[in-house]
């Protein structure tokens, strides 16, 4: 059938690529590839020869109304070097743009090293949230660190070998001394996951960066502390000047997740 196919491929083991992923390469008219010598070494693995044609950051804007005009009448293919397309990785606009004029979309999902990562971490896997790469410079890094310090959620981001250290010092700076996993060489023969502490890790890796390819995985924070006796008894003083007792003891208790029953009992005292 005419239309874009996003392709997930292997992370690392051929192996990993799916029956149904081969079967759509080996029909697509034409393969959008990061880099053709990656994709070639692909397609050999499975027996075929397919025209690749690049589509990469630096050439997506010149290239992309080309592929979405063949989209019509043609399969057209959308693999990156690794994993999933779209996942730190060009092809969100060429979606969209297909989307647009109408072509038929089809995801082949597969390897994805940020699912594979949270896979081999053994943290909370019920919410996550996806970084992609952290800004390399300093500031930018501690301010996007920041933004999620939080977010109760488990933490998913990409590192390289020279960087993690930097990169795991900055975050036990700003999210403090929560649990987390190196995950690296993922599907390979070297795959491991080593876990820590932030600050753990960071040390670990201070003086010797790793090889390979790296997901950082990080546990979410632990629970707020309970709100203390000043606080609750501020908290509950503030909501009796503008809310009805009953109002005001649901208020606070919601807020500040204490017990109902004895808050009560102290907004009566408080009332005299
Ligand atoms: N689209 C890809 C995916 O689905 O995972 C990610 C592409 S991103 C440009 C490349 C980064 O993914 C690497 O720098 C590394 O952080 C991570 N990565 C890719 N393969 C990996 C592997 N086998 N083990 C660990 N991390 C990997």
């Amino acid at each position: 059938m005419p239309g874009l196919y996003i392709v997930a491929t292997p992370i690392g083991n051929l192996g990993d690529l799916s029956p149904r992923a081969a079967q759509v390469l080996a029909g697509a008219a034409i393969i959008a590839v990061e880099d053709s010598r990656v994709t070639a070494k692909l397609l050999r693995h499975i027996g075929i020869k397919r025209p690749m044609t690049p589509y990469h950051d630096h050439n997506a804007e010149g290239v992309r109304p080309g592929l979405i005009a063949r989209m019509g009448t043609e399969a057209v293919a959308l693999v990156s070097d690794a994993g999933t397309p779209l996942i730190s990785d060009p092809g969100y606009k060429l979606v969209r743009d297909a989307r647009a004029a109408g072509h038929n979309v089809v995801t082949v999902p597969g390897p994805c090293a940020a699912v594979a990562a949270l896979t081999l971490a053994g943290l909370p896997t019920d919410r996550f949230l996806y970084l992609g790469f952290l800004p390399p410079k300093a500031q930018a890094r501690a301010a996007a660190i920041a933004e999620v310090a939080a977010v109760r959620a488990t933490l998913v981001l990409y590192e390289s070998g020279p960087r993690l250290a930097v990169t795991l010092a900055a975050l036990a700076e700003g999210l403090g001394a929560r649990e987390a996993a190196v995950t690296r060489e993922i599907t390979k023969r070297f795959e491991e996951a080593v876990t820590g502490t932030l600050g753990e890790l960071a040390t670990r890796y201070a003086d010797a960066p790793p090889k390979g390819e790296i997901v950082v995985v990080i546990a979410p924070p632990g629970e707020a502390a309970p709100a203390s006796a000043d606080d609750t008894e501020t908290a509950l003083e503030e909501a009796l000047t503008r809310l009805p007792m009953a109002k005001a003891v649901s208020e606070v208790a919601k807020k500040l997740g204490v017990d109902r029953k004895a808050l009560y009992a102290r907004a009566l005292e408080l009332k005299g």
